[in-house]
């Protein structure tokens, strides 16, 4: 069985479960992306930021507040997508370098623009994973529609929450059983021979680039 290769990357941490949700990937032998929120860090959620990079999981921004960018000035833009990178980096000495994924999914050609001048490379969503911040989403509905949905190079779009975490329960070991390895979205750029990855685009699968 040739081996299929996928990422997922974790919004709006650090939250509770994020640690849980790094634990169980190293169960398997996975690993994984978390994007982190520059405002969601402090003293009290540092050691969720710390033991994803002891683990050897990859951190990328996901804007400081979580605005809607669009509706935003083009310095605030800046700004939002900068700051997390030096919040990281001063407390824990991780560099996140220029990798984001815009809160809200974001599509707006200006937006993407000034990301392409501040060379960020976007992480998209290839697999949206049921949902997963719906309030109707529930762990069978995540796990069902991410298992349905799972394909080599894509870049699954997944949040740090409960019912997230008990989806993973049930995707983890089923998407090993079919051949999957899940690596953080460095790995996967790497191992797919991607060296010259477009900036300010959202990378949705990587077989694409
Ligand atoms: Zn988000």
């Amino acid at each position: 069985m040739q081996t299929k290769y996928m990422t997922i990357v974790f919004d709006d941490g650090p939250l509770p479960f994020m640690c849980e949700m790094v634990d169980l990937f190293n169960q398997y032998d996975f690993k994984a992306g978390f994007a982190v929120m520059g405002d969601r860090i402090n003293d009290d959620t540092e050691y969720m930021l710390k033991h994803a990079i002891d683990n050897g999981f990859q951190l990328v921004g996901h804007s400081h507040s979580h605005p809607r960018l669009e509706t935003v000035t083009h310095e605030q833009v800046i700004k939002e997508m900068t700051e997390p990178i030096a919040d990281v980096k001063n407390r824990t000495g991780y560099d996140m370098k220029n990798w984001a994924r815009l809160p809200n999914l974001c599509r707006d050609e200006q937006v993407l623009q000034i990301c392409k001048e501040l060379k960020l490379i976007l992480l998209g969503h290839g697999i949206l994973c049921g949902h997963d911040w719906t309030p109707d989403a529930n762990a069978e509905t995540i796990a069902k529609e991410t298992l349905e949905t799972a394909c080599d190079g894509a870049v699954a779009c997944m949040h740090v929450r409960e019912q997230t975490y008990k989806a993973l329960v049930t995707i983890l070991p089923e998407l090993k059983k079919r051949g999957f390895n899940l690596v953080t979205p460095d790995e996967l750029f790497k191992i797919k021979g991607k060296t010259d990855i477009p900036f300010g685009v959202h990378i949705h699968n990587v077989n694409d680039i």
